[in-house]
């Protein structure tokens, strides 16, 4: 058929019908039935009121959620990366010195953006799944003496949650700001920004918060925001510009690009279910279930990649045993009852499976279910035999 003849909408392009999944991977994860309504609320323009309000609303939500009185929260119009990106773009300018906790992926694609940009990067490297001890981060600030310091809190790629008091602590002594990712702690794990002494901190929709992937929640320090008034040349990125964002979303609702409006709906949705269950009560259901998990995992004979008072309780790394082909064993659980989880990559190829137990499917029951399928898959390719 060429592309210009007129289709046969029924025949070549059937009605979506996508496949029923339990999305146990990093993300993007299940969403809430609440946000799926949202979702088909019908549309304003982006400069009404109502939806002025919603943004507001997200703002306002998003401070709890983050843990912080002090600070800026912002929306931006992009996936995590996009959240990265505008951290870099607006704080890092040219031939800034930053420093970098390197180990794992998404340290890597912080230290590529501020390349990029033409930073002098710096990186402590370890190996993915290890983390900085308070000595350690405090020397390597102490001796680079940067004017930014980027870490990952929750860093998907190896399942190490780094605590952030430390360095914040040590940045600040040093008079430099800090760019948290907290992309996959967001509604699932403490972030708590303002206790912690974050600056600059970046997420997402669609792994904490049951969302739809398609915005990145920001929040900024009281210092953050200062240093971003005083900046004197405008940031290479028009799009990603946080002075001319915030300026649209919080003082003068000015035009500066269309909102998603359904996404800011959702993440709405998504906020107020957070807020309904409490975000301690919400931190300790994660914490419980991922107690079951290792518990059931450890039964099983299996052991996590991660040691245990550095795992971050949403997204767990299980090494995958000798001899078993962990893609052969992916395939098995999304052919069957349709468990979508992830395999390692990098250093990490071949060697681990990336289980996330996040949102609706963080309840004990669902931990158990998935504990026996993912036995049973395990077996089916020769486990324990
Ligand atoms: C997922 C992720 C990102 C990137 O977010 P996208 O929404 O995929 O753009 C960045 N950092 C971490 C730690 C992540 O897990």
């Amino acid at each position: 058929m060429s592309a210009l003849e007129q289709v046969d909408s029924a025949i070549n392009f059937p009605a979506l019908q996508p496949p029923h999944r339990y999305l146990f991977g990093p993300g993007p994860t299940m969403v809430h039935p609440r946000v799926y309504e949202a979702l088909s609320k019908p549309i304003v323009g982006h400069l009404d009121p109502y939806f002025i309000q919603v943004m507001m609303d997200c703002q306002q939500l998003l401070k709890t959620a983050y843990g912080t009185e002090a600070g800026a929260t912002l929306v931006i119009s992009g996936t995590g990366s996009a959240g990265m990106e505008a951290a870099v773009v607006n704080f890092v300018e040219p031939g800034t010195k930053i420093a970098i906790f390197a180990n794992g992926y998404f340290s890597d694609r912080l230290t590529e953006m501020a390349k990029r940009n033409g930073a002098e990067v710096v990186r402590f490297e370890k190996a993915w799944g290890e983390t900085y001890t308070d000595d350690e981060a405090r020397e390597f600030i102490r001796r680079e003496k940067p004017k930014v310091v980027g870490y990952v809190h929750a860093e998907t790629s190896t399942g190490a949650l780094q605590p952030g008091n430390a360095i914040c602590a040590a940045a600040h002594e040093a008079g430099a700001l800090v760019i948290a990712d907290c992309v996959t702690s967001l509604g699932g794990v403490p972030v708590e920004f303002d206790r912690t002494g974050m600056d600059i901190a970046y997420s997402c929709t669609q792994k904490g918060l049951s969302c739809p992937p398609g915005l990145s929640p920001m929040a900024m320090s009281p210092r953050a925001m200062e240093w971003l008034r005083g900046r004197t040349t405008p940031s290479r990125s028009w799009y990603l510009d946080l002075k001319l964002i915030h300026d649209y979303a919080t003082v003068s609702h000015r035009y500066h690009h269309t909102a998603p409006i359904s996404m800011f709906y959702a993440l709405r949705e998504a906020l107020l279910v957070v807020a309904d269950e409490g975000i301690e009560k919400r931190w300790e259901r994660h914490r419980r279930c991922h107690q079951l998990f290792v518990k059931g995992i450890e039964a099983m004979g299996l052991s996590m990649h991660v040691p245990e008072e550095h795992r971050i309780t949403t997204l767990n790394t299980v090494c995958v045993p000798k001899g078993i082909d962990e893609a052969k064993v992916r395939k098995r659980l999304l052919d069957g009852p349709g468990i979508e989880i992830a395999g390692g990559f990098g250093p990490l190829a071949g060697k681990v499976f990336r289980i996330g137990v996040m949102g609706p499917l963080a309840t004990e029951d669902n931990v158990r279910f998935f504990l026996s399928e993912f036995g049973k898959a395990l077996k089916a390719e020769g486990y324990g035999q």
